[in-house]
């Protein structure tokens, strides 16, 4: 059979007239019935794309068209020169097919929110310029002080003098130094705690230079710390939390919204985890500049455990405020340290007396009363009492 039943619309009334298409030799059709006859050449006329089973349009030059319900004729009479829409048409018949568009496009969004945020995020906060980076810390540093309890150092002005200068020797090799800058505050509701503040300044309570009684502690928690201004990890993180106020800030250009983006960041310094990988990308910075700095990178592990004993860690990330809260206990980034310190002393060894627990009873054998074996607490943290070769020290630092 080669003919279908069709509207034709004239082009001049909206009256619709039922008519019968009907195919004849060299590529020409007739349009018959309710007073309708004409002849058409198939080149000339022009039809609607294919969309699933929807009435298709095919229009005459002179602005007269046929309404055509989902035929198969159609295909044959008209094929489309173009394979992808060829293809569409036929996947939009199949139900498996639009089953399986429909699993296509929800792993597609969860790529993108996986990958495809965090990757959108690094691209904006690299256009991000500095001065608002800049404005965007000083905002944070006020609402830390005025909604998070955060007050002037009472730490003794000499004692941050020395500080201070321990993080200008850190930051001096470092491309853009003059960008950094280390502030001290009072935060007993906090306690023990480093922030690295968009825009360049390290932020570290006045519990956390009472916690590190080794200078060396400070120097691996800054490292650390100028790890995530480095890599823009505030800015960054804060991005891919907010993605979804950034992303209605750009298309409605209401700049008030992202002005929530603001209010979070200091939340998020206190309470929020970074990514892991923020977080191992800050450790390996933190590693790589205490070795360069004659310091051993099992500092850090060393303060760590300090902040892990402070905090009575009790294995659950969300339970522990402040530095634990934001930096998660993680037994592996210790191990990670340890192992950091171990390269460390085997490149130099001529500094393994400035490593943390360091004993010359185990080091050296330079025990009076040493009759056992204890090669296996190299690893300790803490120093024994000199001479003492304690069995029940090094136990209690293997526990941990
Ligand atoms: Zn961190």
């Amino acid at each position: 059979m080669s003919t279908f039943r069709a509207n034709y619309f004239d082009g001049r009334s909206s009256r619709a007239h039922e008519v019968e298409v009907r195919r004849l030799n060299a590529g020409r059709i007739h349009i018959g019935g309710d007073g309708i006859d004409r002849i058409e050449q198939v080149s000339a006329l022009r039809i609607s794309p294919p969309l699933a089973r929807i009435a298709r349009t095919i229009e005459f030059a002179d602005g007269a068209r046929l309404l055509v319900s989902h035929h198969d004729l159609l295909d044959r009479w008209f094929p489309s020169g173009d394979r992808l829409q060829r293809l569409v048409d036929r996947l939009e018949r199949h139900a498996h097919a639009v089953a399986a568009s429909i699993v296509v496009c929800l792993v597609m969004g969860f790529v993108t929110f996986v990958w495809g945020v965090p990757w959108l995020s690094d691209r904006i906060a690299a256009q991000v310029p500095e001065r608002v980076e800049t404005a965007l810390g000083e905002e944070v540093l006020g609402q830390l002080d005025r909604f998070f309890g955060f007050a002037a150092s009472k730490v003794e002005r000499l004692r941050q003098d020395e500080l201070s200068t321990r993080f200008a020797g850190l930051v001096a090799g470092l491309a853009d130094a003059g960008h950094y800058r280390l502030a001290f505050r009072d935060a007993p509701g906090v306690g023990p705690n480093a922030l690295a503040v968009p825009g360049g300044t390290v932020v570290v309570t006045d519990q956390l230079v009472e916690l590190l009684d080794d200078d060396r502690e400070f120097d691996a928690v800054i490292a650390h710390e100028l790890g995530h201004q480095q890599h823009r990890h505030a800015l960054r993180q804060t991005l891919r939390s907010s993605f979804v106020l950034v992303i209605a800030a750009l298309f409605t250009g209401d700049v008030s919204s992202a002005s929530g983006i603001v209010i979070a960041v200091p939340a998020f310094l206190l309470q929020s985890h970074y990514s892991r990988g923020f977080e191992e990308e800050a450790d390996a910075f933190a590693f790589s500049t205490l070795a360069a700095h004659a310091t051993s990178p099992a500092w850090f592990a060393a303060a760590m455990r300090k902040l892990d004993d402070h905090y009575g860690e009790t294995g659950e990330e969300d339970d522990g405020p402040a530095y634990l809260s934001s930096h998660p206990r993680s037994v592996a980034r210790i191990a990670a340290a340890e192992a950091a310190g171990e390269a460390f002393i085997a490149a130099h060894p001529e500094l393994v007396r400035e490593t943390p627990g360091y004993d010359p009873c185990t080091g050296e054998g330079n025990c009076p009363d040493d009759d056992e074996d204890f090669d296996e607490a190299e690893d300790a943290d803490e120093v024994p009492e000199a001479g003492s070769c304690d069995r029940a020290a090094i136990e209690r630092k293997k526990g941990f």
